[in-house]
């Protein structure tokens, strides 16, 4: 039998339990739907250093901890993935992956978005040990050390310029032999001196020692004539974009090109009134915990007001 929800919570990364421990503290009884990954993006990295309070905590224990704190305050936590939705009808309906039907009467969605990863042989043993996706979150640990950016859009341009304030050497690697990014975001990399371009290069695996897990190089492979050869590096920074997690809402949400979900703006708001957008689902600007968490109380409060006022 279907299970009702006031507000029905679906993700489990810092913006859907922030948006539960809202929801649980004004009396509206949510539900979160945790999905494949309970705990969300931060429970694939190491060291957390930008979040408020905590001088140093490790990815997987600050996701406890938030879902602890939502269990506390009464969220009902449920172990599964929804499966379709559809926001026609009201209340909205929803399905999941264990048969479970859900009906709700708002919908905060903080699905999040992944990073793409290039695949490498050793690259998930090495992710988060010098392996990473987000140079706002890591380049702070590569102070004074050697690093590689791999990529040719703004995003890798942008992560590139960031990581020459820690870096002694920033390498762009380039599978072209020009970039994507606009042109005064070149001519700043291009013309700093910390920055070495690889062009018509790609990276095929990273190395690395085992006992701490430490990134000491990766391998390089000319796309013209296919030769190798080994750079040493310290980090290796992926920035070849992210995918929203909003297949789900196709065709039923307004969303940009590349599938983010688009809010009213300073609002959580989506284009179907009763349903929200919070965290890394609808912002691919700033991609961090703390803002996902913001965003998850702004859903909440939201959501709260259009239950008292439609
Ligand atoms: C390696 C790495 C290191 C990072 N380091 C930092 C850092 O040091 N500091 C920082 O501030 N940020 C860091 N970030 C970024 C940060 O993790 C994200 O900005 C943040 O997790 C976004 O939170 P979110 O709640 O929007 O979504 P996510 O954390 O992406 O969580 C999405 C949630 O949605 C769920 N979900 C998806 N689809 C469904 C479905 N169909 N049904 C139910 N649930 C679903 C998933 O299971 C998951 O729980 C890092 C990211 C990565 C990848």
């Amino acid at each position: 039998m279907s299970r009702h929800a006031k507000v029905l919570i679906i993700g489990s990364g810092p913006a859907g339990y922030t948006a539960a421990v809202y929801a649980a503290r004004a009396l509206l009884d949510p539900v979160l739907i945790q999905g494949l990954q309970p705990g969300g993006q931060l429970t694939i990295t190491t060291e957390v250093e930008n979040w408020p309070g905590e001088t140093m905590v490790m990815g997987p224990d600050l996701m406890v901890k938030m879902e602890a704190q939502a269990r506390h305050v009464g969220t009902e936590i449920i172990t599964d993935i929804v499966t379709k939705v559809d926001l026609s009808q009201r209340p909205f309906v929803l399905e999941t992956d264990s048969g479970q039907g859900w009906t709700a009467d708002t919908i905060v969605i903080a699905t999040g978005a992944q990073a793409r990863w290039l695949g490498l042989p050793n690259e998930t043993k090495f992710r988060g040990f010098g392996v990473s996706a987000c140079a706002t979150c890591d380049g702070f640990f590569f102070r004074g050390k050697e690093v590689a950016v791999v990529g040719g859009g703004n995003t890798a341009v942008e992560e590139a310029m960031f990581l020459t304030k820690f870096a002694s050497k920033v390498h762009l690697i380039h599978r072209r032999g020009e970039l994507r990014a606009d042109k005064t975001n070149q001519a700043r990399l291009l013309e700093n001196p910390k920055v070495q371009m690889h062009w018509h290069a790609e990276v095929t695996d990273v190395q690395g020692q085992d006992a701490p897990l430490k990134v000491q190089g990766i391998t390089l492979a000319d796309t013209r004539d296919g030769s190798t050869r080994q750079l040493p590096v310290d980090g290796l920074f992926i920035a070849i974009g992210h995918v929203p997690a909003t297949s789900l809402f196709a065709g039923q949400l307004n969303m940009d090109e590349e599938g983010y979900i688009l809010t009213v703006p300073d609002s959580t708001a989506t284009s179907v009134a009763g349903v929200f957008a919070a965290g890394d689902v609808k912002d691919k600007l700033y991609r961090q915990a703390v803002t996902a968490a913001g965003m998850g109380c702004m859903a909440a409060l939201e959501a709260e007001r259009f239950l008292a006022h439609g």
